[in-house]
């Protein structure tokens, strides 16, 4: 069997979204979709895998509905589908910024210039070039592109706070990127509100400079929100970028710590993964409802009961 998984998003105005989000989690379970999906009055964000038959129904699906004929899918062949479950959820935001005042960020109508990835890379060396990382720390780390720029946050609703630190490139030409291109949207539209002139965003997300320039220049491995947790992207000059939480050593593999509580996020190498039983640290290892540590470092959320 078959299996592929679809990145992809849409802005484009949803009415009563929250009906259409339960019937659209109605029709993903119908044709045996597994994934996250995210609905608002502004558009669709989803991530979902299955079957390449399933995978085509829904692609068709989608960009049957006039609202989201553009859509643009980024598709992955993948070995397993990359979740356990389908959610379709409603939120106030399809990424959330904090920033719901459409008079100020609306992506349909102002956003940075698109950049296809043949043209992102060709542009990428340039001098009067800043490139802007617009992810969180857990993301760069793993992977960003050479010489971009990053902010220290921990979530993409910390970039607003973040914009008057970029204040000294108002005249440069500045590129965004982002996984999949939904963040730079909204983050590009806000430079632009904020003065900045030439604003460029990379259409498609590092997932599709992956498939379309070969990822060059991309340093590290990209992560994603499904489990496969980070994907290769640079086929033509790859190097390691993140290095072990615990030692140091240079490794890319990316787990939660085991410790239920904690779920950090970090970067562990297999040895130090071994002697810490998948966790951050030596207390986290006494925790009483540690899970086990299977070598990947990924674990399936249990709702909580009561
Ligand atoms: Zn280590
Ligand atoms: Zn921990």
């Amino acid at each position: 069997m078959k299996f592929q998984t679809l990145l992809y998003y849409c802005y484009s105005p949803i009415a009563e979204a929250e009906q259409f989000a339960a019937d659209h989690l109605a029709f993903c379970k119908s044709i045996g979709l597994v994934g996250r999906i995210i609905v608002a009055d502004e558009g669709l964000n989803g991530t979902v895998s299955g079957t390449v038959e399933a995978c085509q129904q829904y692609m068709d699906h989608v960009l049957a509905d006039e609202r989201f004929a553009k859509t643009d899918f980024k598709i992955d062949d993948v070995e397993e589908p990359s979740f356990i479950k389908m959610h379709c959820r409603y939120k106030s935001e399809i990424v959330h910024s904090g920033l719901r005042d459409t008079s100020i960020i609306d992506p349909n109508k102002k956003t940075g210039k698109y950049l296809e990835p043949t043209e992102f890379r060709d542009m990428l060396n340039d001098e009067d070039v800043v490139v802007l990382d617009v992810r969180s720390n857990y993301e760069h780390n793993l992977g960003k592109f050479k010489n971009a720029i990053t902010l220290d946050i921990e979530n993409f609703r910390d970039f607003p706070e973040q914009i008057n630190q970029l204040a000294q490139y108002k005249d440069k030409k500045i590129m965004t990127y982002c996984t999949g291109g939904i963040k730079c949207e909204k983050a590009s539209a806000l430079l632009l509100h904020h003065g900045f002139k030439d604003v460029y965003q990379l259409h498609g997300g590092i997932i599709k400079y992956g498939k379309e320039a070969d990822g060059k220049d991309f340093e590290g491995k990209c992560y994603v929100f499904d489990n496969r947790i980070a994907v290769d992207v640079n086929k033509v000059n790859p190097v390691v970028l993140s290095t072990c939480r615990n030692c140091g050593t240079k490794t890319d593999k990316m787990i939660n710590c085991a410790n239920p509580e904690c779920n950090e996020h970090f970067t562990q190498c297999d040895a130090c993964g071994e002697q810490l039983l998948g966790c951050c640290s030596e207390v986290c290892t006494t925790h009483p409802r540690r899970r086990i540590y299977d070598g990947t470092g990924y674990y399936v959320k249990v709702p909580h009961v009561g």
